[in-house]
């Protein structure tokens, strides 16, 4: 099944939160959910009863895929690989999700939304350790060099970003060496660092069924 293609704000509206999809639109006001706060499509304002604790997980699980922009198949390999691993499910799946280099180039800064760094990546843009990779899903790894490959950092789009990026905020668990267009990571994210708005428990409650 393809990537979804249609107008992102719906998909914020739907889950009824920001999910920060288009960059600086999100902080802006011109963002879609801060504006209508009800649900698209014709029976959008419609009075909603009593949510299902169903209802609850899959809302929760949708959110996370929205975010991360993953299709459902490999959202659910992904749980398997979480309820595999040590530890606990729900946060080794939200581990799991931050890892993948589309994600990693967004919180590095070289990329303004999740949707932007996975084209960045995919026009290989990016190389790992020395190495071109061009797969968005690619899982990064504790001590990994992330970086804008030589033969990109001439392009209008970089060069632009190398004045910026110093001021951008990155998690604690990367490091960035801005004026070299690279970074690190320096250990695995924690829970807690993982700013997105989702309640992951409800994820392994669905898929435990
Ligand atoms: Fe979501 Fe961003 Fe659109 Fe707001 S502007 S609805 S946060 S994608």
């Amino acid at each position: 099944m393809a990537n979804y293609n249609g107008p992102v704000c719906r998909l914020c509206r739907r889950e009824g939160t920001k999910l920060f999809l288009k960059g600086e639109r999100c902080y802006s006001d011109k963002c879609s959910v801060a504006k209508r706060t009800f649900p698209p499509g014709q029976h959008g304002q419609r009075r909603r009863g009593k949510v299902s604790d169903y209802g609850l997980q899959l809302r929760e699980k949708q959110k996370a895929r929205r975010i991360y922009g993953v299709m459902e198949k490999q959202f659910r390999r992904y749980f398997k690989a979480a309820n595999r691993a040590k530890g606990v499910t729900g946060e080794r799946l939200l581990q799991i999700l931050e890892l993948r280099l589309d994600n990693v180039v967004y919180r590095l800064g070289f990329a303004d939304s999740r949707n932007q760094a996975r084209q960045l990546v995919n026009h290989g843009h990016f190389s790992i350790n020395g190495q071109k990779v061009d797969i968005p899903s690619y899982s990064v790894k504790e001590n990994d060099e992330i970086a804008v490959r030589e033969n990109s950092r001439s392009g209008a789009y970089f060069k632009n970003l190398s004045e910026v990026l110093g001021d951008r905020r990155i998690p604690a668990w990367l490091t960035l060496d801005a004026a070299n267009l690279a970074g690190r990571v320096v250990r695995l994210p924690e829970r807690e660092e993982i700013d997105i708005p989702v309640q992951e428990h409800h994820i392994v409650e669905m898929y435990s069924r």
